[in-house]
């Protein structure tokens, strides 16, 4: 009795061991390893099968002495003929050994009395390590090695060792043996009798199952090829990567579906409402932004969540499409949310939505991390009783004081700057028994269509593929820094013609304060060099109040020339503005490049945009800058961008840390992607059951994607 008790109280800790215990629970792993181990992401023995060696170390042929070449890792057998300590210099102690076809230099720095006492004349020993060469000839620096019994037999080892990603106080053979213990603990396990990827999948890819994979990449056999294995073109690794990208469209799909369970506001246009706006704008709409309008109306006349992304690149007239669908919000009695990645884009919405509406009863609100004390308290309770309809704003709008009355309608501009869970927080508050709103998010960043297909796939797309009648292209130059006499010249004539210009500093630190700190010292300089020029300067760390003011004074041309840092890259609209000199061109992406120089090319009138570079520029920086001056198409800057530098600028990861991937690197696999959307389909359509495990395993913790 008190046995059956004692052995029930048990049970939990005498289950079968799981992928999902932590890692604490393998031998060798205390629980200072393992919380070392987090910084890898590392917590589950899950985590650990999925983390993969960066390279292989080869031990299982024996290379003769005379073969070697500087710069191979490998292992070799000897007699040891020679020993000597050389006490010049750092000291060392140095073995020569031969196998008969050449001799070879063990050294050893920081030596023990034991090591020097095995390593005699005449014993036989096997050694791996780098093969360098020094005035001695070829020699290991700290080599691994075994005393052993003959040379004819030299112990090798069967597979090619894995080499892990390590962190500071793991080592790697502590890591090996923790690895293995997670593959015996899978083996054993269900995870490995079934493959999630279909049959068809499986064969049309020309990939191993799940159990193959893992096998080859962590115990590979010494057939395969080390290079094949390191430069990461094996299918076994390419696999693994195609599940993880596969899982992230997953979510996003399993996100959509989610969201279509929902009921949204169904929003009823005001009829007159909308001919005076429309007649108060000082154009006409484009064709495209019609199209795109009423893409927009028909999903908010719906009963389920809109959430769509309007792509349109830099000055195509997203935001009046915006205004548009907050007209039809406001007209049914709900809130608008505007959502700016900074407080310059927000401030000039703000302004831009006041003209618009200056006609209509709406109150607008403009919440930033700026508005303090008492006035934030009034703006919070205005939008918390729902007494002001339009809330614009940056990040301080999903803080956990701001709650809304009816939010109806949300909008994100330049969501390449906001992460994918940012933008479903947002959501989340205006989420009310079974109502959520409908979401618009607009990028000015087209990224590739299979890039997309990460970030974007729960989310219907329009485009605005045309930009306002009469834009003339930039006209784009790269110009060495050395010629900055001209540059200054150009800028002097192009003053005296009555013209705006701007100054873009760039500095390669994240530091928003350093940024700011060389704006402040460029601008001294030109206000030198440039006496007859009125010069302002706006940067992240000036207040609300200043950056407006100056903003504000160079759009009424009390400013000539404005010396900005890369703050103005999304948003700020000044026609007169034609002339963009933006230093140091080579720091920046492609498209946040393409971004800036947006800012010029809005009037009637030539402009133009200088790339003043450090020379010497490199091969790449060179290709990199000729793809500006040669299109201001975003789209073809996008693949460019994508194709010369990565991804990460593109999708917003360098700002937000989004877009992680474990194994699969969006440069090297971006093949993969063409066939994402086709497994999806198939699974969806013949194995459903399949997604889940699937989202969990790839995406376990971090996944707030497929919240419902
Ligand atoms: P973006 O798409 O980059 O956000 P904006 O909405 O800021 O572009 O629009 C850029 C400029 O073009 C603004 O000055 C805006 O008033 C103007 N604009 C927008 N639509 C039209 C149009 N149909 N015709 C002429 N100008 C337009
Ligand atoms: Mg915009």
């Amino acid at each position: 009795m008190l046995d059956r008790l004692f052995s029930s109280n048990l049970s939990p800790m005498t289950q079968p061991d799981s992928l999902e215990q932590p890692i604490s629970t393998l031998k060798g792993i205390g629980s200072q390893t393992a919380k070392r181990l987090e910084k890898l992401g590392v917590f589950l023995v899950r985590d650990l099968i999925f983390h993969l060696p960066y390279r292989y170390e080869d031990r299982t042929r024996v290379y003769p002495i005379g073969s070697l070449r500087a710069g191979q890792t490998v292992l070799i057998c000897g007699k040891i003929e020679i020993v000597d300590i050389v006490t010049s210099g750092r000291g060392s102690l140095v073995c020569k050994i031969s196998d008969g076809t050449g001799l070879l230099t063990m050294r050893f720095f920081n030596f023990t009395a034991r090591q020097h006492k095995s390593l005699k004349t005449g014993t036989l020993v096997s050694c791996f390590g780098e093969i360098r060469y020094g005035y001695a000839g070829q020699e290991i620096i700290h080599p691994e090695y075994k005393v052993i019994t003959s040379l004819d037999n030299c112990p090798t080892e069967s597979n090619l060792t894995p080499v892990y990603p390590l962190t500071e106080g793991v080592r790697q053979a502590t890591l090996r043996k923790a690895v293995q213990q997670a593959l015996a603990i899978y083996y054993q396990s269900g995870d490995s009798t079934v493959d999630e990827l279909p049959e068809s999948v499986l064969q049309k890819m020309a990939y191993p199952s799940l159990t193959e994979a893992l096998q080859t990449l962590h115990s590979p056999s010494s057939s395969i090829s080390l290079q094949a294995l390191e430069n990461g073109s094996l299918p076994a690794r390419k696999r693994l990567a195609f599940e993880e990208f596969l899982s992230h469209h997953l979510s996003l799909l399993k996100a959509k579906k989610a969201n279509s369970q929902w009921h949204a506001p169904q929003f009823n246009a005001n009829q007159k409402q909308i001919e005076q706006f429309l007649k108060s704008l000082p154009f006409t709409l484009t064709e495209a932004q019609q199209r795109v309008i009423k893409e927009v109306e028909q999903d908010c006349q719906s009963n389920t969540p809109m959430m769509r992304l309007i792509q349109g690149d830099v000055g195509s007239g997203k935001t009046v499409v915006c205004a548009y669908a907050a007209l039809l919000a406001l007209d049914s009695d709900y809130q608008v949310a505007i959502m700016a990645p900074t407080e310059l884009l927000a401030e000039q919405h703000y302004r831009n939505f006041q003209t618009w509406f200056q006609s209509t009863e709406v109150e607008l609100v403009l919440l930033t991390g700026q508005v303090k004390g008492k006035q934030r308290e009034q703006i919070l309770q205005s939008i918390a009783e729902g007494s002001s309809g339009i809330i614009i704003g940056t990040h301080a709008l999903f803080q956990d004081a701001v709650n809304f009355s009816r939010l109806g309608l949300i909008i994100i501009d330049e969501q390449h700057r906001f992460g994918v869970n940012q933008r479903l927080a947002l959501q989340k508050k205006g989420t009310q028994s079974g109502t959520k709103p409908h979401q618009l998010v607009m990028t000015a960043t087209p990224i590739p269509r299979t890039l997309a297909m990460l970030s974007y796939s729960d989310l219907d797309i329009s485009i605005i593929d045309r930009l306002p009648p009469g834009r003339k292209p930039v006209t784009t130059r790269a110009i060495s820094a050395e010629r900055r006499d001209e540059i200054i010249a150009r800028i002097d004539n192009w003053n005296e013609q009555g013209y705006q210009s701007y100054w873009v500093c760039t500095l390669i630190e994240e530091s928003e304060i350093l940024q700011c700190e060389a704006a402040e010292a460029t601008a001294i300089k030109l206000i030198q060099a440039l006496p007859k020029i009125r010069i302002g300067l706006v940067h992240g760390r000036m207040k609300a109040t200043e950056k407006e003011q100056v903003m504000s004074d160079f759009k009424k041309h009390k400013i000539d020339m404005l010396v900005a840092t890369t703050v103005i890259e999304v948003g700020v609209d000044v026609p007169n503005a034609g002339l963009m000199i933006i230093e140091n061109p080579e720091r920046l992406g492609l498209s946040q490049l393409h971004q800036l120089r947006g800012r010029v090319g809005r009037g009637e009138n030539d402009s133009y945009c200088l790339l003043v570079y450090q020379p010497p520029l490199s091969e790449t920086a060179r290709q990199r800058l000729s793809i500006l001056r040669e299109t201001t198409n975003g789209f073809v800057i996008a693949d460019k961008d994508l194709e010369l530098r990565g991804p990460g600028e593109m999708l917003g990861t360098r700002q937000t840390g989004q877009m992680q991937f474990k194994i699969a690197d969006l440069v090297k696999d971006t093949e993969l992607l063409e066939q994402v959307q086709f497994a999806a389909k198939i699974i969806e359509q013949e194995t459903p059951e399949v997604i889940q495990p699937l989202i969990h395993r790839w995406l376990g913790k971090t996944t707030q994607y497929a919240e419902v």
